[in-house]
Formats: C-alpha cells, sequence, structure tokens
C-alpha cells in the first residue's frame, strides 16, 4: 500500500511529545500523498499469486488477510493511541464493553478470582457479579480506595484487578499504584478502565497498570458519532493472549469508526483541556450554589481522595457528579429546566450531557448495590462540553432557581 511511514519512524515518533503524537503518530500515507489519513473500507485483501497468500496466513509475509484480523486504518488508530499511552501495543475493539470484555475474557478462565472495585460502570459490574460467573470465574468487589481491602480479598487462584477511576458516576478515585504493588506481589494482571480520566490526564501503565482500556465512543471521538474502544497492554500479551481471543470472537472495531476515533485523537488533547477547566469552574459554582448540597469533583480539596487525585492525574476531569437538596424530584425538576445542557447518558461530548445515573445508567444493578456505591436518588452525573462556560454555568443557576 506504499505505505512511507515505516516502523523505523515509530521510534523518532516515541520522542514526540503528546500533542505532537496525537496528530501525527501512527500515520501510513499511501502513494496518493494525502493529508488526512485514508479510509481503507474493505473486509478483505487480494493477493499476487497463491504463494503470496499462503505466505501471508503462515506470517511469514506481512499483510492484511480479512478485516476481522487487522484493517489498515484501524492500525492507524492503534499506533497513534498505543504512542500516546506509551504502551507497547492497542487493540482496537467494537466497543468500550468490548474492551473490557475483551481483557478480562482473555486474562481468566473457568476456576479463576478476580477482585474489582465496587464502584463500576453499569455493564462493567454485570460483566464481573453476573456473566464472568457463568463462566466459572469468581469474585469479590472491595471499596476501591481501602488499599487493605484488595489485599485481604486475594486468594490463591486470584487472576486479575479490575477497576476503573475515577468511578463513573461518583468519582471516587483510587490509588493506582498502591493497587498495582499489590496485584504484583499477588501475580494478578491489574485492568484499569480510564475512560473518565482520558490518556490526557492520567496514565495507568506508568503507574504499574498492566492493561488499560478505553470507550473510543467518549471522549476519543469525543462528538458523539461513533461506537469504538481499545485495548493497551504489552506486545506479547496482545500477540499472546488478545489476538487469540480477539480474531475468533469477533469484537472487531470498524474501519470507519477507526478512522473518526484516528481523527478525534487529533484534538482530544485540546478537548479535554478545555472541558476540564470548564469542569472545574462548573464544580465551584455549584459549591456556591446553595440549591446543591454536595459537589464531587476531584480537583475540590473536599473530595474524599483529593491527595491522590492531585498525584496521579494532571486534571479533575471533564465530568462534576452533585446531589441536588432534596430528593429525586429535585433532581428531576432541575434537569428539566435546563436550557443548554441536555440530558442525556453519553460523556465527553462537545455539547454539555447530564444524566440521573439512579434512574438511568445505574438503574439496573438495583437499590442497595446503588446505596453501596454511593449513588442517592438526588444525584446527578454532568459531562462537561465545549459550550462557553459561562453559558453553563448561567443555565445550572437558572435551573437551579439562582
Ligand atoms: C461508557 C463506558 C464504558 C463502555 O463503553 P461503550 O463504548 O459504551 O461500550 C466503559 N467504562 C466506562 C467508565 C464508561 O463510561
Amino acid at each position: 500500500m506504499g505505505a512511507k511511514l515505516m516502523a523505523e519512524d515509530f521510534k523518532s515518533a516515541k520522542n514526540w511529545r503528546p500533542a505532537t503524537r496525537l496528530v501525527r503518530g501512527g500515520t501510513k500515507r499511501s502513494d496518493y500523498g494525502e493529508t488526512s489519513e485514508a479510509l481503507y473500507m474493505t473486509s478483505g485483501y487480494v493477493y499476487d499469486s497463491a504463494e503470496s497468500a499462503e505466505a501471508r496466513f503462515s506470517g511469514d509475509e506481512d499483510g492484511h488477510v480479512y478485516s476481522r484480523y487487522g484493517n489498515p486504518t484501524v492500525d492507524m488508530f492503534e499506533e497513534r493511541l498505543a504512542l500516546l499511552e506509551g504502551a507497547e501495543a492497542c487493540y482496537g475493539t467494537a466497543s468500550g464493553m468490548a474492551a473490557v470484555w475483551g481483557a478480562l475474557s482473555s486474562i481468566l478462565k473457568a476456576g479463576d478470582h478476580i477482585v474489582a472495585s465496587k464502584a463500576l460502570f453499569g455493564s462493567c459490574y454485570q460483566i464481573v457479579t453476573s456473566i464472568l460467573p457463568r463462566f466459572g470465574v469468581d469474585f469479590t468487589l472491595v471499596e476501591g480506595p481501602d488499599l487493605s481491602a484488595w489485599k485481604a480479598a486475594v486468594r490463591d487462584n486470584t487472576k486479575c484487578f479490575f477497576l476503573e477511576t475515577p468511578a463513573n458516576p461518583v468519582l471516587e478515585v483510587i490509588d493506582i499504584a498502591g493497587v498495582a504493588r499489590i496485584a504484583r506481589e499477588t501475580g494478578a494482571m491489574l485492568v484499569v478502565d480510564n475512560v473518565f480520566a482520558t490518556p490526557v490526564l492520567q496514565s495507568p501503565m506508568q503507574l504499574g497498570a498492566d492493561i488499560v482500556v478505553y470507550s473510543g465512543t467518549k471522549h476519543i471521538d469525543g462528538q458523539g458519532r461513533v461506537m469504538g474502544g481499545a485495548i493497551l497492554s504489552s506486545q506479547q500479551f496482545k500477540d499472546e493472549q488478545l489476538k487469540p481471543m480477539l480474531r475468533h470472537t469477533g469484537p472487531t472495531l470498524a474501519p470507519f469508526n477507526a478512522w473518526v476515533l484516528l481523527k478525534g485523537l487529533e484534538t482530544l488533547k485540546l478537548r479535554v483541556e478545555a472541558q476540564t477547566a470548564s469542569a472545574l469552574k462548573i464544580a465551584r459554582a455549584l459549591e456556591d450554589n446553595s440549591a446543591i448540597e454536595r459537589v464531587l469533583y476531584p480537583w475540590l480539596d473536599t473530595h474524599p481522595q483529593y491527595e491522590i487525585c492531585k498525584k496521579q492525574m494532571r486534571g479533575g476531569s471533564t465530568m462534576v457528579a452533585f446531589e441536588v437538596a432534596g430528593g429525586k424530584d429535585q433532581a428531576f425538576d432541575l434537569l428539566s429546566r435546563l436550557q443548554i445542557i441536555d440530558i442525556s447518558n453519553n460523556l465527553g461530548d462537545a455539547k454539555s450531557l447530564i444524566t440521573h445515573p439512579a434512574s438511568t445508567t445505574h438503574r439496573n444493578i438495583g437499590e442497595q448495590a446503588r446505596a453501596a456505591m454511593g449513588i442517592s436518588d438526588n444525584m446527578l452525573r454532568l459531562s462537561v462540553g465545549l459550550e462557553d462556560c459561562d453559558d453553563l454555568i448561567e443555565d445550572l443557576a437558572a435551573a437551579t432557581g439562582g
């Protein structure tokens, strides 16, 4: 395909700073010399000869054989994200949940045990507590911020630690380096769902995580268009554990979606930094609003894990959780009065979106699990977008009658 930027060039890409990696990393220009990365909408590939087909299948010749196995546009996305994360390898997937399931199912088998933090995204919670057990994998849920709880949960057959930080929706923060130390002593692999922090604000691998998973659907696309996900790991884990599982089970990232995500990465840093700056201002404004009982934001010194946030994150995230004075009715009233901010369970978008987790994203887990995660009926979760921050602050103030 006439790719000009070959393996050797990727070495120099490793010296680039993050913004440069995001714009140029992984680019493979074809002979047409296109500026914007090409979109290879193809499921299959042709060979010059039967011998060549044989050599591709045997691995003696480099090149693609089928888009469930790999695609040049998907390759570019994977290389760019791996460069940003500082990971050896990346595997693109059809969604964030395909990435979570792909990582966990490649590590675990019947008879194994997983320890996970209690505060998880709804579907992650379902995988750990009801899907993995069907395949003979036992689980223990722990209070993520309590390192002694991780240690106490370890069994002889513990093969995996799984956590999300900051957690959806309560923004609970877990000491990644602390959990990584216990995972290493245990011989368990640490998988971190880094969706809320994004690779811009937090680098779990530098803190000792083995695997990082993303929903590309969220900040990486960032404009609410496509589903996608990614698993970051060592080259060995990708080759020996991920490929044998994912090539045959088929949670493939579509070339078009990979292309949208690849272009999304170019502006990821700018967007996340701007949205994070707005989120901090909004969190402070909500703290001063008497109609708001409590604000949860990692960059406020009232956050329960403020010290850890400052140590392991480069910003407080684009997400703000808060409790409206009163109950569900008052929370719903606030939602109904918003003029700019949309009611939506998606997040990481250029448009500010707000949701009531107890009745939407965390409805299925039940009242007890919600209480354990600290999700109250008066809690709202705001994903801060790229609008003018003052318009958002005024929208929230007007909706609370302030
Ligand atoms: C959205 C989300 C996922 C799942 O991503 P999808 O692309 O929707 O499958 C996983 N973890 C967290 C924290 C999320 O917010």
